[in-house]
């Protein structure tokens, strides 16, 4: 069974309303298995790695301010087609076309407030977990409802 693993981070916004268990449920009931789950603070230097493909937009550095202003949550998140499956339940950074159901739908007024990131890309999720995570704060288990959940029944 292929298998995808993607970063997410509950942004400061998100942290500061109390949403972090809301948020961490709704990817654990999704099926999605959490390999990786830490509090801290963003160093500057990390969140211009991670947002380095918006350096120079007019918003850039509003973000980079935002981003690190206060704690955030830094989550890895494992399981088939995760990069895809994540960016569906964050739901679209424009508030006005984040669909109710979705994080970004359910709980976002702002674009730049939107309660969560999560990588886009297979490229961008392994260079953006090795961001935030080193090796040995990710790992391997079984989640229990694995063979009813991937199909592995007989
Ligand atoms: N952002 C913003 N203004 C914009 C577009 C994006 O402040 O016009 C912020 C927002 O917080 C977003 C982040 O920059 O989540 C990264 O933008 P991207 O287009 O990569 O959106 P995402 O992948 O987070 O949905
Ligand atoms: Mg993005």
């Amino acid at each position: 069974m292929e298998q995808e693993k993607t970063l997410v981070l509950i942004k400061p916004d998100g942290v500061q309303r109390g949403l972090i268990g809301e948020i961490i449920g709704r990817f654990e009931r999704k099926g999605l298995k959490l390999v990786g789950l830490k509090l801290l603070q963003l160093p500057c230097h990390k969140a211009e790695e991670l947002y380095f493909p918006h350096q120079g937009k007019a918003f850039y550095s509003y973000l980079i301010q935002f981003m690190t202003s206060t704690p955030i949550v830094a989550i890895a998140l494992q399981g088939r087609n995760a990069i895809e499956l994540v960016r569906l339940l964050n739901g679209a950074t424009d508030p006005a076309e984040s669909e109710p159901g979705s994080i970004r739908g359910d709980f976002s007024i702002d674009v730049t407030h939107n309660i969560v990131h999560a990588s886009d890309s297979p490229k961008n999720a392994q260079r953006e977990l090795e961001v935030l995570f080193d090796s040995s704060e990710l790992f391997e288990y079984q989640r229990i409802e694995e063979p009813i959940l991937h199909r592995l029944t007989t």
